[in-house]
């Protein structure tokens, strides 16, 4: 954790819309400033409590992350994004809501000032809220009660909370699994949609007609999920796949892990295929997550140059390893459609690190692995 930062647990609820407005609620919160989200629980469906008999059931998830604000700063951002998602406050606290955000942990403080109480009480009498929590930070301890997360989920009498099943749900659970970009049923991202339909002004189109009417809609999800990067952390990618493995020394080489990425010049694509190798200093880390990094740094606004070394510098923070090699082949349409270049043209960059830079046998070794 960076100095001047806390770890924070905010429960997110919806029985308004649900289906959308939940994942909303959690893609803004990924966008907010000086929050990092490391890890989303999954959705939870319960029924509504002490409301009306037919109310409808809620949606609930937790969310692990680090802030730099205070908490009276963060009440303020989920205030924000509660507004911005049609939120009407009301006296009546079983009211339906289009969404609920609110912070149940802030490090182990603990406060009761003007109605506001850290941690929310519900952290302990509440399933709903319980439950997901414990699935995102199950050592976590209550300052005040003594136990963890999950010694608190155990114990509470659980009722009616139980998992949604991905298929319930019609938008996607975050924006690193988007389907399929029509899937969307509602607004999205208001002010992106609008700058889109603006720009089919611009570029004399006419925004109205049948085949138009849903694009901007679409660009904007595309569009989110395209630059995704820019909200995932690596804490939450690399979740805890890290392993010792005492004696491991030999070179780990992942080849053909795909990258699709746009360039920061015309925001066109540039996409092809990355080589990682590392050696080990005791730690390993799921193949799989290697993908899932390069995922972390393409899906932003790059230069292929700099794509390389921020996976090269990724892995040595977490690993610190002897050294890591990453190279990277791209085909940019920029080039291509422009015909600036011969369209065959592929732009290969490389970062090394540690003995890969020093060490020209261990450079050669990796390159002939990678070729
Ligand atoms: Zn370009």
């Amino acid at each position: 954790m960076r100095e001047g930062t806390a770890h924070a647990i905010v429960v997110v609820g919806s029985n308004i819309e649900k289906e959308r407005n939940l994942p909303e609620a959690i893609r803004m919160l990924r966008r907010a400033s000086h929050v990092t989200v490391e890890r989303v629980s999954r959705f939870y469906e319960s029924p509504s409590i002490g409301g009306p008999e037919d109310a409808p059931d809620f949606f609930n998830a937790a969310v692990y992350l680090c802030t730099e604000l205070q908490p009276v700063e963060l009440r303020e951002t989920l205030r924000s994004i509660e507004a911005e998602l049609g939120r009407e406050r009301s006296d009546d606290p079983n009211a339906p809501r289009r969404i609920d955000l609110d912070i149940v942990y802030y490090g182990d403080v603990e406060l009761d000032v003007d109605d506001w109480v850290l941690p929310d009480p519900m952290a302990v009498t509440a399933a709903h809220v319980a439950v997901p929590i414990a699935e995102v930070a199950p050592d976590w301890i209550h300052p005040s009660d003594g136990r963890t997360a999950s010694e608190i989920a155990e114990q509470i009498e659980t009722g009616e909370v139980h998992p949604v099943m991905a298929i319930q749900l019609s938008t996607p659970y975050s924006p690193r699994a988007p389907e399929d970009f029509d899937d969307v049923v509602d607004v999205y991202a208001p002010r992106l949609e609008s700058l889109v339909r603006q720009q089919l002004v611009e570029i004399g189109e006419d925004p109205e007609r049948e085949g138009l009417v849903r694009t901007p809609l679409r660009v904007a999800k595309a569009m989110d999920f395209l630059t995704s990067g820019y909200t995932t952390s690596l804490e939450e990618v690399v979740n805890n796949a890290v392993f010792d493995a005492e004696g491991a020394e030999e070179m780990v080489l992942v080849k053909d892990v795909e990258f699709y990425s746009m360039c920061e010049h015309h925001m066109l694509p540039f996409f092809g295929k990355a080589t990682v190798a590392y050696l080990p200093k005791g730690k390993i880390v799921g193949l799989s997550k290697i993908a899932r990094i390069v995922d972390v740094f393409a899906r932003r606004l790059q230069v292929q140059e700099r794509l390389t070394n921020q996976v090269a510098d990724a892995l040595t923070d977490i690993l610190d390893p002897h050294g890591v090699a990453v190279v990277m082949e791209g085909r940019h349409l920029c080039m291509m459609m422009r015909g600036v270049q011969k369209q065959e043209s592929a732009m290969i960059t490389s970062a090394m690190r540690g003995t890969f830079k020093e060490d020209s046998r261990t450079r050669n070794e990796f390159l002939d692995l990678a070729r």
